[in-house]
C-alpha cells in the first residue's frame, strides 16, 4: 500500500470550525475514557491485519526498486492526554516490533504542532516517528491564524532544529500533481529516506483541501466552497487508485474502531473492518463491486451504472444545503446517497460472507 491514514482517535484538544468530522472535539470525563477507549480496544488488531509488505511498484516505469508506503497516524490530536500515553505510544511500541526494517512502512504522524514540547518530540523519535506533519498553518486553527502563524512555525522551527529534525517540502509528501505549493525553505525528502523530518501544512486556498470537504463541522457552518465539478474523489485523499494497493498513489483510511474506507472524507458505510481481517483481504474481496471500480477511476458519478442509477440520477443526488442554507452540490453527496440506499446492504453481505469464511478456515486449520 502507498498510503494509509489511520485516525486513531475523535478526541482532540480543539473544535475547529472547518473540521470535517464533528466528532473530532475535546472530550471530558467519562466521555474521554470511552473515546480513547476506543482506540485502544483496536490497535492491536488493525496493526496484525495491516500489509506484511508496505512497498508498492513504483509509476515511472524506468525505476524496478520498489517504493516504500507510509503510513499516517492522526487524530484528533495524538499528542494530547491521556492519547498519547495510553494509545499513541503503545501502538508506535506495537508498530515497531510489527515489520523488518527492510518491510515497514515510513511512520507519519500529523498533530496540530501546539502541544507538542520538546520532550514529546524526542518520545516521537526514539519510538520510530520518520516524519512530523504539522497540519494547521491555516486561518482555521484558532491562535495559528494570520500573521500569528510566522511566530508559530519559528517555534516549531527552533524546537525541530534542536532535535535534529530536518524541514521536508510539503510537495515530496504529496502526489507528485501537486507538489509545488509550499515549495521553499524545505529538503526535497524521498520516501525512503528516514531521517527525521517535519513540514508543514494546513487548510490553504492553494492546497488540494481549498475547497474545504463538505463534511462535518465545515458543512454546518457553511465553510465549504466546493461545487459539483470540485472531484475530491480524484484529488489525494480522495478515492482515486484506492484498490491498486501494489502500486504508487493508492490510498486508504482507516477509523478508530478499524472501519475501512476508500478515502479520507469516509464515505457513508465501511468496506469492512481492520479489526477483523486483513486489509487487502477486504480489498480483494471487493475489487470487482462496479461502485468501487467507479470511485478507483476517479470517477464516482459512474458508481450507480451498474444498478441503475445513471450519471444524471447520481447528479441529482448530489445536493445538499449546508449550515448558511446554500445548495451545494458534490460527488461526495451523491456517492453518500448511493452508499446509504444502494451498498451498504452489499458491503455488509460481502463482509458476513468473509467473516464466514475466516472462521470455517479457523476451524478446519
Ligand atoms: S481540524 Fe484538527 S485540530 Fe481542529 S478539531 Fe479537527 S482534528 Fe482537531
Ligand atoms: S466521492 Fe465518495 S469515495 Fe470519493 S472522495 Fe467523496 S466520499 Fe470518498
Amino acid at each position: 500500500m502507498d498510503s494509509i491514514y489511520w485516525v486513531m482517535t475523535f478526541a482532540c484538544h480543539r473544535r475547529c470550525v472547518h473540521c470535517y468530522d464533528e466528532r473530532f472535539r475535546p472530550y471530558t470525563g467519562a466521555a474521554l475514557d470511552v473515546v480513547v477507549q476506543e482506540g485502544v480496544n483496536a490497535f492491536d488488531r488493525i496493526i496484525a491485519n495491516l500489509p506484511d509488505d508496505f512497498s508498492v511498484r513504483r509509476k515511472d516505469p524506468a525505476r524496478s526498486d520498489r517504493l516504500r508506503g507510509q503510513l499516517i497516524l492522526a487524530g484528533g490530536e495524538l499528542l494530547i492526554d491521556p492519547v498519547r500515553e495510553r494509545l499513541f505510544y503503545p501502538a508506535l511500541q506495537a508498530l515497531a516490533d510489527r515489520w523488518a526494517p527492510a518491510q515497514r512502512p515510513l511512520i507519519g504522524i500529523q498533530t496540530t504542532g501546539d502541544v507538542l514540547t520538546p520532550a514529546i518530540l524526542a518520545d516521537l523519535l526514539a519510538r520510530g516517528v520518520n516524519r512530523i506533519a504539522i497540519a494547521s498553518i491555516d486561518d482555521y486553527h484558532v491562535g495559528i491564524q494570520g500573521e500569528k502563524r510566522f511566530n508559530f512555525m519559528q517555534s516549531i522551527r527552533a524546537m525541530m532544529a534542536e532535535a535534529g529534525v530536518i524541514e521536508m517540502s510539503l510537495g515530496t509528501a504529496m502526489d507528485p500533481g501537486l507538489r509545488g505549493a509550499l515549495e521553499g525553505v524545505a529538503t526535497r525528502v524521498s520516501r525512503d529516506d528516514l531521517r527525521p523530518h517535519f513540514l508543514f501544512f494546513g487548510a490553504q486556498p492553494e492546497l488540494w483541501i481549498g475547497e474545504l470537504w463538505p463534511r462535518g463541522r465545515a458543512l454546518v457552518n457553511g465553510l465549504s466552497n466546493v461545487t459539483y465539478e470540485t472531484n475530491l474523489c480524484a484529488r489525494w485523499s480522495g478515492g482515486q487508485n484506492f484498490l491498486n494497493y501494489r502500486q504508487e498513489g493508492s490510498e486508504v483510511a482507516i477509523g478508530p474502531d478499524g472501519a475501512l474506507y476508500p478515502c479520507c472524507i469516509k464515505t457513508a458505510a465501511p468496506l469492512g473492518w481492520v479489526t477483523e481481517e486483513p486489509l487487502t483481504a477486504i480489498l480483494d474481496d471487493l475489487a470487482a463491486e462496479p461502485a468501487l471500480q467507479a470511485i478507483n477511476a476517479g470517477d464516482p458519478e459512474a458508481m450507480g451504472m451498474a444498478r441503475g442509477w445513471s450519471r444524471e440520477d447520481f447528479k441529482a443526488q448530489s445536493v445538499q444545503t449546508d449550515g448558511k442554507g446554500r445548495a451545494l452540490a458534490n460527488p461526495c453527496f451523491g456517492c453518500d446517497a448511493y452508499f446509504k440506499t444502494m451498498l451498504a446492504p452489499v458491503l455488509e453481505a460481502r463482509r458476513q460472507q468473509r467473516l464466514l469464511r475466516l472462521a470455517v478456515s479457523d476451524v478446519t486449520a
